[in-house]
């Protein structure tokens, strides 16, 4: 099985993030375009792009740097990588290829994620925890569970006392 997490001690790495008059380091998409790229791998880099986590929000949403489209305000992560929300339009729309170790990275990431050991118990067990707490919130520790009256008298907390 793969490792779960790849160099869990590196800082997050950005890609995705193009020059700008205040970084004129960074790359311009319009030299990453790649019109050959296999259109089955830049769908399913775009799939993976397209379902980080949000990592934080930006004041206005950001303009596609080759066709002007508004282009997200978010920022998305895997924990790993961190990238602009609209960087799947730059892929899907206009072939911007993104370095084969990011590629590399999403295939790992999609294997240990199909292999990962998988604990039912825990839900079974914590949901039975949620049922009694809920129980005995609404009756109170002593009562039966049998007092618990409709789900509609539960939804309108008539029984809580806070
Ligand atoms: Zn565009």
């Amino acid at each position: 099985m793969p490792e779960l997490r790849e160099h869990p001690d590196r800082p997050v790495r950005l890609l995705g993030f193009w020059r700008s008059s205040e970084n004129q380091e960074l790359p311009n998409p319009a030299d990453l375009v790649d019109p050959a790229w296999d259109e089955a791998e830049r769908l399913s880099v775009a799939d993976y792009l397209e379902h980080g986590q949000v990592a934080g929000y930006w004041m206005g949403s950001s303009r596609c740097r080759l066709c002007s489209r508004s282009n997200g305000s978010r920022d998305f992560t895997d924990g790993y990588y961190l990238w602009p929300e609209g960087l799947a339009h730059y892929v899907l729309d206009h072939g911007v290829r993104l370095p084969a170790e990011f590629i590399d990275h999403i295939e790992l990431r999609r294997e240990v994620l199909d292999e990962l050991e998988r604990d039912v118990a825990w839900w079974r067990e914590n949901a039975a925890r949620v049922e009694q707490d809920r129980v005995a919130d609404v009756c109170g520790f002593d009562t039966e569970p049998a007092c618990l009256g409709t789900t509609d008298t539960l939804a309108s907390g008539k029984h809580r006392s806070h």
